[in-house]
């Protein structure tokens, strides 16, 4: 029997592997607070890949005279790709080799990747695909309270407020055993509130449900602002002690009068007032409340400044730091926490710390071994980066770790042809993903149950997944390829291939940086559950307690106060027009995490396959047929899936699952500036019936839920 934790989500529910015989089976760990035994159908299915036959468990080298990829072994995979990169590198200086990391990744192993970038490879060129997941929220939080812990209290701190406000989330499809915590605060008499342009499995737990144009949560923010001022709900007091720059922000909000938010959010001044004063209280009883944000609100080219909105509203209700309120983001990728914490993002060093600050790269340098004046500086951030793929100056080469780009990126056709452009492309992964067909080298790694290495979860909860099977023989642990491939290109220093080792050296390096994790170790998180970063190491023979609660008494800025911003509504950078009149989001469907390159592997979980949400109104209007054929049309793409006619979305906006082939093509590139997130959520598209069908009315028919 081995405790560990399922290999998909954020939550990072604790589960407990037994074998027998031959078989491993998934059981619950009723202990393990974060979700007390409950999981979801991904969790109870995640050994569905153990001795999958689309498992990789041999390299593979493509072959020059037939094109196709072939068996070779690890010594021969791994001489082509150190020759290779040392070549370019020679011919074209170090940042000819781009590396791209994933949310995925263990905290041991995002650390060793961005350590083989700036150390071992000398390339500035690194970034991973939580680029495209939190960074709006991480490049607000940082903004705003000085640091970026997705949820700085934890999760269960739900249950204790007043009034949670979901914006842009699905935690119900996307995360099901912390929908608990919703209806827990219901049954304790609490309110909850949704935000989305669909009316999601978590919209139906909600008091309150608002429905906004897609790309328009920025505006109700202000509206909200704008309200809560008027009737003289600003927390004074908590503003004037504890944040900077309100006055500004308040002169800001002054014209997003209620009439005007209706027109550009499409929610109607009613609901708008009814969420003002919910937020308000009554009776002189200021509520505890929480705003939490995630993908829906964030993934947009104005995100950052969309998460920053939300700040300022819950800075002036007095909210941040107060026991059971504040904001908070609800990361998305297993470790999509850890993962922005250790040196994979391309501005970024171990601990949260900024590569380019001079005493940031003097203390990791000094870690590693090897002068600071060696470390590269920033690189290009995820979209970018591959946006330069094989261009005068851009990546000749990519290593790519626990990412399938060629589904997951924006503009994706795009994004096929920069790869395509490339010299050499390494995919490291555990099945022959869509990125891993275009490979030059697919080199198969462990999967979860397969290796010990940390997690952070949504709270900046460090656990530990445990080993709990040996891998199929042929197949390599992650940190071992990144230590060979380091050796083999010549690397100042060794890299060690042993998880525990790996951590303690990551902690030493995050010491005093943001992201503190010198005083935890394996044997604490397996006693503790989990321990919550900031955990300094110990002093005076005293373990730190970790800090499951952050804000408490002051922000981690130089002056302990938090920061509120002016931001302005923008909108989406594409707007419906008569060429492509309606809106098209991208989401998430339960049975299916991310690029979909596992689940859709698992046999228990069902393929449902990709599809097109639209209302009746919209089908009526177009002539789609539930069942049938529906062409969507973007300014990037066009994809044909069969309609599926509910009345849960706007009629002005389809939806499309991102899990297969096909949503991605449609996507706009658009980045935010400041965080470099890729417009996922929205952009202007068509849709049209692939040929005339059956005659059948749209109102009558509809998946049921
Ligand atoms: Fe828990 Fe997420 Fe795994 Fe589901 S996918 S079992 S919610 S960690």
């Amino acid at each position: 029997m081995t405790q560990t934790h399922c290999p998909y989500c954020s939550l990072q529910c604790g589960m407990t592997l037994a074998r027998s015989g031959r078989t491993l089976q998934v059981q619950p760990w009723p202990e393990f607070p974060v979700n007390e035994g409950a999981l979801c159908r991904k969790g109870w299915t995640a050994t569905g890949l153990r001795g999958h036959r689309e498992r990789l468990t041999t390299p593979l080298v493509r072959d020059r005279a037939t094109g196709e990829l072939r068996a070779a072994g690890w010594d021969e995979a791994l001489d082509l790709v150190a020759q290779r990169l040392i070549a370019l590198r020679e011919q074209h200086g170090p940042d000819a080799v781009g590396v791209f990391g994933g949310g995925g990744l263990t905290n041991e192993k995002a650390y060793s990747l961005g350590k083989l970038a700036r150390v071992a490879l000398g390339t500035s060129q690194i970034d991973y695909n939580g680029r495209w997941c939190m960074s709006s929220a991480a490049s607000a939080g940082n903004r705003a309270f000085g640091v970026d812990r997705g949820l700085p209290f934890p999760l269960a701190d739900i249950e204790q407020t007043d009034v949670v406000v979901l914006v842009g989330s699905n935690l119900a499809e996307t995360m099901p055993p912390a929908a608990r915590h919703l209806d827990r605060l219901r049954e304790r008499g609490g309110t909850v509130v949704v935000v989305d342009p669909r009316r999601t499995p978590t919209a139906e737990r909600a008091d309150l449900f608002l429905q906004p144009v897609p790309g328009t949560d920025l505006a109700l923010a202000l509206g909200l602002l704008h309200l809560v001022d008027a009737i003289g709900a600003v927390d004074e007091e908590y503003v004037a002690a504890r944040t900077n720059g309100f006055e500004q922000v308040r002169r800001s909000v002054a014209a997003w009068w209620p009439e005007r938010v209706e027109r550009v959010t499409g929610v109607a001044t009613d609901e708008l007032r009814a969420l003002a004063r919910l937020l308000a209280g009554s009776d002189g009883r200021r509520p505890r409340a929480m705003v939490l944000t995630a993908r829906g609100a964030e993934q947009h080219s104005q995100g950052s400044d969309t998460v920053l909105a939300w700040i300022n509203l819950a800075l002036a209700l007095g909210l941040p730091g107060r026991p059971f309120a504040g904001y908070g983001c609800l990361t998305g990728q297993g470790n999509g926490q850890g993962g922005r914490e250790h040196g994979q993002k391309a501005d970024q060093l171990p601990g949260y710390r900024m590569i380019d600050d001079p005493a940031a790269r003097d203390h990791v340098a000094a870690v590693w071994g090897v002068p600071a004046a060696s470390l590269p500086g920033p690189g290009r951030s995820a979209y970018e980066m591959l946006d330069a793929l094989g261009t005068d100056g851009g990546p000749r080469a990519l290593l790519v770790f626990a990412s399938n780009i060629a589904v997951s990126a924006p503009n994706a056709t795009h994004v096929a042809d920069r790869l395509a452009a490339l010299d050499l492309l390494v995919v490291a992964d555990l099945v022959m993903s869509e990125t891993a067909a275009l490979a030059d080298v697919v080199l198969p790694v462990t999967q979860w149950a397969e290796e010990t290495g940390t997690m952070t979860n949504l709270e900046g909860r460090v656990i530990l997944r445990e080993r709990a099977v040996a891998p199929p023989e042929g197949v390599r642990d992650e940190l071992e390829v990144i230590a060979d491939l380091a050796a083999r290109v010549g690397s100042p220093v060794p890299f060690s291939a042993d998880p525990a080792e790996v951590f303690a050296e990551l902690g030493r390096a995050s010491a005093g940086g943001p992201a503190d994790y010198a005083g935890i170790d394996y044997e604490r998180i397996r006693a503790e559950h989990g321990v919550f970063w900031p955990c300094p190491a110990p002093l005076d023979g005293r373990s730190h307690p970790g800090t499951p609660r952050l804000f408490a008494d002051t922000f981690p800025t130089p002056d302990g106060r938090a920061r509120c911003h002016v931001v302005e509504h923008r909108g989406a950078a594409e707007q419906p027009c008569p060429e492509f009149p309606v809106h098209l989001t991208t989401g998430r469907v339960l049975a299916q995490y991310q690029s979909g390159a596992q689940t859709r592997r698992v046999r228990d979980l069902p393929d449902e396959g990709v599809f097109v949400e639209l209302h009746p109104m919209l089908a009526t209007r177009v002539g789609a047929y539930d069942g049938e054929p529906l062409t969507v049309t973007t300014r990037r793409g066009t994809l044909t899936a069969p309609a599926r006619v509910v009345d849960w979305i706007r009629p002005d906006t389809v939806f499309v699952p991102f899990h297969w082939v096909g949503a991605n093509r449609l996507t706009n590139d658009a980045l935010d500036p400041a965080s470099r997130m890729p417009e996922f959520k929205v952009c202007a598209a068509s849709v049209a019936p692939l040929a005339a069908g059956r005659r059948r009315s749209p109102e009558t028919v509809g998946a049921a839920r």
